[in-house]
């Protein structure tokens, strides 16, 4: 067990025990939200045959250079039409927009700028090349055109459609159990006793996991009690990864720490990081745990810079186009924030967009039991250890969603 890690070696020993990763095939119907297991490459090509981007008359543009030409009209294309008749000097196709092009047709007047009188058409504005979608002018069949590892969201769902998939394989959503563990956590809603509070930390986690493309588990809270503990680890060691909150920090009812060294393999145990300190990671039952910190800021930012980016790497998740809870960028410090010794610091931020600039402020306390701060805020700051930032400095940050 490694003992006070720095962030980037705390992940790469968690990536040591990936999640695993399966994949299945779906309907296409289905596979809104999903995350593509391979790159795709087009089944057609797209545009699948030279067609009309206007709703107008298909034209010779030679037969087009003079003020008022007047042209006999052939016949009509039509989307999903058959192929319109071939055109020759003097003639015109009605075409309408995505219908196929005529043959012998090299350009298209829009129908606003055209006068049609029975069979003949007189053009009065100009024939332009530009308005026809050439044969595969966007993807040629066989092309790739999506990545492995990007979202199923609404452009990347279209273009697997327009590509011509009925089916995709997708990554598995993998099954993460979620539970907290403190005898002083009682479900929201219910009475509390004195010394009670409500529990909130597993829905957060919950929320963040669903959001990482994966499924929630979500375990009712758990007291402090080895047998309890162990029995429930074992239950949930069915699952494909354990998040647990609460309990890894020193104190005496700190159980996660002690079941994990005692009959666990804990990897790691504390980063160096503010908040969000004591975190482990290890083995129970062969299966990835992670023991976030009980403090209900801390456990939401372990994730976002551990256990986020673990589900991603694990996943083969794309950095654009994947699943994520959060986004790297530089903002501009409008006041100095406090850095940490020692430790990379996480400092609650709220950024927005200023006039082409991201800027940053900071409002509330940052206690790392204030939820209240989480939401007021929308962004973390990556201070390197020991480094302070200054009003009006560049510095990196994540911005979460
Ligand atoms: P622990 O890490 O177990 O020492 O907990 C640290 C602090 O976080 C304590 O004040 C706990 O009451 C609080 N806490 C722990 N787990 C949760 C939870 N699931 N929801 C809300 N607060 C929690
Ligand atoms: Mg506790």
């Amino acid at each position: 067990m490694v003992l006070g890690v720095q962030h980037d070696r705390a992940l790469e020993i968690s990536l040591a025990n990936p999640l695993a990763k399966k994949v299945e095939t779906i309907p296409f119907d289905h596979a809104n939200g999903r995350v593509l297991a391979t790159s795709l490459t087009s089944h057609v090509d797209d545009p699948r045959f030279d067609n009309s981007a206007m709703d107008g008359f298909a034209v010779r543009a030679s037969d087009c250079k003079q003020k008022l030409s007047t042209l006999i009209i052939v016949g009509t294309s039509q989307a999903g039409g058959e192929q319109p008749p071939a055109i020759g000097p003097g003639q015109a196709c009605k075409v309408m927009t995505g219908a196929p092009m005529p043959a012998g047709a090299d350009a298209i007047v829009m129908v606003e700028d055209t006068k049609t009188d029975q069979d003949r058409v007189t053009i009065l504005g100009p024939a332009r090349t530009g308005y026809i979608r050439r044969r595969a002018e966007n993807l040629a069949k066989g092309q790739e055109a999506l990545p492995a590892g990007a979202t199923l969201t609404s452009a990347v769902l279209a273009l697997a459609g327009t590509m011509g998939y009925g089916e995709v394989e997708v990554i598995k959503k993998p099954k993460i159990a979620i539970l907290s563990t403190g005898d002083e956590l009682v479900r929201p809603g219910t009475e509390l006793a004195p010394g009670q509070i409500y529990e909130s930390n597993s829905h957060a986690l919950a929320s963040l996991v669903e959001s990482m493309g994966c499924q929630a588990v979500r375990h009712e809270s758990m007291n402090d009690s080895m047998d309890e503990l162990r029995a429930t680890l074992d239950k949930l060691s069915g699952y494909d990864a354990i998040l647990t909150s609460g309990g890894v920090s020193m104190g005496e009812w700190d159980l996660v720490r002690r079941i994990m060294e005692e009959e666990g393999d804990i990897s790691f145990w504390k980063m160096k990081i503010r908040p969000g300190g004591p975190p482990l990671f290890g083995t129970w039952n062969e299966k990835p745990l992670f023991g976030l910190p009980g403090n209900p800021v801390s456990s939401l930012v372990v994730f976002h810079v551990l256990v986020a980016p673990w589900i991603a790497s694990s996943l083969g998740y794309h950095e654009e186009m994947g699943p994520r809870v959060s986004r790297r960028v530089s903002v501009i410090l409008e006041e100095d924030v406090a850095g940490a010794q020692g430790k990379l610091c996480l400092r609650r931020i709220r950024i927005r967009s200023d006039n082409g600039q991201l800027l940053a402020t900071t409002h509330t306390h940052q206690g790392s039991g204030n939820m209240h701060s989480m939401v007021v805020h929308n962004g973390l700051t990556l201070l390197p250890p020991d480094t302070d930032g200054k009003a009006g400095e560049v510095v990196e940050a994540l911005w979460l969603s």
